[in-house]
C-alpha cells in the first residue's frame, strides 16, 4: 500500500459503470457539457497528481496501444506519457512500415490483432473515417488520434481544457481561428466543441482556399454560434480572446506550388500582438513552421507550450475514463 499521499483521492476506482467505460473516443459530437466538465475535472485532479507524485498507479496492468501511420511528436509521446504517468505499459507501433502494414495487412486486422494484446488503442491514420473503422473491428476502445482531415478530438479536448485553465471560462469567448482551416483537423474539432458553449463567437481568418469546410460551418451555425470570415487578421485582432494559430497543412496539398503559394499568409509576431488585448490567450496545436515567429515566445499570452501540458493531463483523464477507472 503506498503512503497516503500517494494515494489518488479523488472518484478513482473501479467505476465499471462509468458512463465512458469501454467507450471509444472517435469525435467531439459524442461530448455533451456535461461530458466536457467531467472531463476537465478528471483532468484537473491528473494535473494536481502528476506534480505532487509524478507517476501513480490507477491503470497499473493496463496497456496501451499506440498505432500511428502518420508522423506525429506530441499526440504519440503524450499518450505515452499519459499511460506510463498512470502506471501502464504501452506497444509503440509508430513506424507501420516496420509492421505487417508494410506486408499489406489491413487496417481492420491489424486492430484485431492489437486488440488481443492491449486493453485501449490509439490511432492516426490519414484517412477520415479511419478511427471509426478501426473501432467496428477493435474488441477494445479505439481512441481517435487524428483521421486525415477529418477530426482530431483529444485536441480539440485539451484546446478547451486549455482555455478553461488559462481563461478561467468557456463561455463569452472571442475566438479566432486563423491560418489552414480546410485541412486543419484540429480546428474542425474546436468548432465542434466550442458551439457548446454561450456567448461564443467564431472568427475564421484564412486565405479565400483554406477556408473553414462549410459541413463544419453549418454544424456550428446549428448551434446558433455567430461566424464571421474573414481574410485579413487586422479586422478581428483586437477584440480576440483566444487566438488559435494553425500550420499550413503542406501535406494535404496535390501540387507543391498551392501550398507555396499560400505557406506564410500570416505569420504572428512580437509586432502584430501589439493590437491585442493584454488578457488573451495564443495558442497553437503544433508543430509550427513559420506562422508564429520566435520572438514572441516569451510572451506570457503564448501559450502553445503551456498546451502541450495541458494534452498530458486531458490524455490521462481519457485513458482512465475508457478503462473504467474515473
Ligand atoms: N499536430 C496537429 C495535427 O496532428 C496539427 C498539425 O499537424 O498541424 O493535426
Amino acid at each position: 500500500m503506498p503512503p497516503k499521499h500517494q494515494r489518488p483521492y479523488l472518484p478513482f476506482g473501479d467505476l465499471k459503470t462509468a458512463p465512458w467505460y469501454g467507450k471509444n473516443i472517435l469525435s467531439v459530437g459524442q461530448f455533451g457539457r456535461s461530458d466536457l466538465e467531467y472531463c476537465f475535472s478528471v483532468a484537473h485532479e491528473m494535473r494536481i497528481m502528476v506534480e505532487r507524485v509524478g507517476t501513480f498507479d490507477l491503470l497499473k496492468g493496463k496497456i496501451l496501444a499506440n498505432l500511428f501511420y502518420e508522423p506525429s511528436t506530441r499526440t504519440q509521446a503524450s499518450f505515452m506519457a499519459a499511460m506510463q504517468r498512470l502506471g501502464g505499459a504501452v506497444i509503440p507501433i509508430s513506424e507501420v512500415h516496420y509492421s505487417s502494414v508494410a506486408k499489406g495487412e489491413s487496417l481492420p486486422d491489424t486492430v484485431r490483432t492489437l486488440g488481443c494484446y492491449a486493453d485501449v488503442i490509439v490511432i492516426r491514420h490519414p484517412e477520415v473515417g479511419s478511427a471509426a473503422l478501426a473501432a467496428q473491428h477493435a474488441q477494445k476502445p479505439v481512441i481517435n488520434a487524428g483521421d486525415g482531415v477529418g477530426e482530431h478530438p483529444t485536441q480539440a479536448l485539451l484546446d478547451t481544457f486549455t482555455i478553461r485553465e488559462e481563461l478561467r471560462r468557456l463561455d463569452n469567448l472571442n475566438v479566432t481561428m486563423l491560418g489552414d482551416l480546410k485541412f486543419g483537423r484540429t480546428v474542425h474539432s474546436l468548432a465542434r466543441l466550442l458551439a457548446r458553449f454561450s456567448g461564443i463567437r467564431l472568427n475564421y481568418v484564412s486565405p479565400e482556399e483554406l477556408g473553414m469546410p462549410r459541413d463544419v460551418m453549418d454544424e456550428v451555425s446549428a448551434g446558433k454560434i455567430p461566424q464571421r470570415v474573414e481574410t485579413r487578421l487586422d479586422d478581428v485582432l483586437p477584440e480576440t480572446d483566444v487566438l488559435y494559430v494553425t500550420r499550413v497543412q503542406k501535406e494535404r496539398f496535390e501540387k507543391a506550388a498551392d501550398y507555396e503559394k499560400v505557406k506564410d499568409a500570416y505569420v504572428i509576431t512580437a509586432e502584430t500582438m501589439k493590437a491585442a488585448r493584454k488578457d488573451m490567450i495564443v495558442m497553437h496545436p503544433l508543430p509550427r513552421v513559420n506562422e508564429i515567429s520566435m520572438d514572441f515566445d516569451s510572451d506570457p499570452r503564448a501559450a502553445y507550450f503551456r498546451q502541450m501540458e495541458y494534452g498530458l493531463y486531458v490524455r490521462m483523464a481519457l485513458l482512465a475514463m475508457v478503462l473504467g477507472k474515473a
